[in-house]
């Protein structure tokens, strides 16, 4: 049953790196923030279009591996109409299940993730996008990298 899981997971996981959701530019975005993820060479935009404190819309662009692609679809997708403090407890919910593969409250989708804690190495590609997210919501300037910080 658990390989039927996931394999499931690995689906979506494929399923949203091939045809990446809310993949384009966003000329109307009100933040967006570079990720980069120098272990892996991930790279990507991340755009938000806020409305007040909710999350009007999210798109983003770049290149990298699979996992870093898939996580940057499912994130744009899941965080559309949450507020900013929301979208902040996403972000600590999947980090903590990214890293121990516990997951904390309702996630959605974003539970396909929670196996990527068994690849230590695929962890910041996965967890990448949304250090972006959090960097566009704070209007960091400066690029969000993966190795500004430990986990
Ligand atoms: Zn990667």
């Amino acid at each position: 049953m658990f390989d039927d899981l996931n394999d499931l997971y690995q689906q979506v996981i494929l399923d949203h790196c091939k045809q990446p959701r809310n993949f384009h530019e966003m000329p109307a975005a009100t933040c967006s923030a570079q990720g980069f993820n120098p272990l892996c060479g991930d790279n990507l935009k991340l755009f938000l279009q806020m409305d007040g404190d909710v999350i009007k819309d999210a798109s983003f662009v770049g290149s990298g591996c699979c996992i870093s692609k898939a996580s940057a679809s499912l994130l744009t997708d899941y965080v559309k109409g949450k507020t900013k403090v929301e979208a902040e407890k996403t972000f600590e919910q999947v980090r903590d299940m990214i890293t121990t593969g516990t997951v904390n409250g309702d996630v959605g989708k974003l539970a396909v993730f929670a196996g990527v804690h068994k690849y230590p190495a695929r962890v910041k590609c996965a967890i990448l996008s949304w250090h972006a997210l959090i960097g566009a919501l704070k209007g960091e300037a400066k690029p969000v990298s993966t190795e500004s910080e430990s986990n």
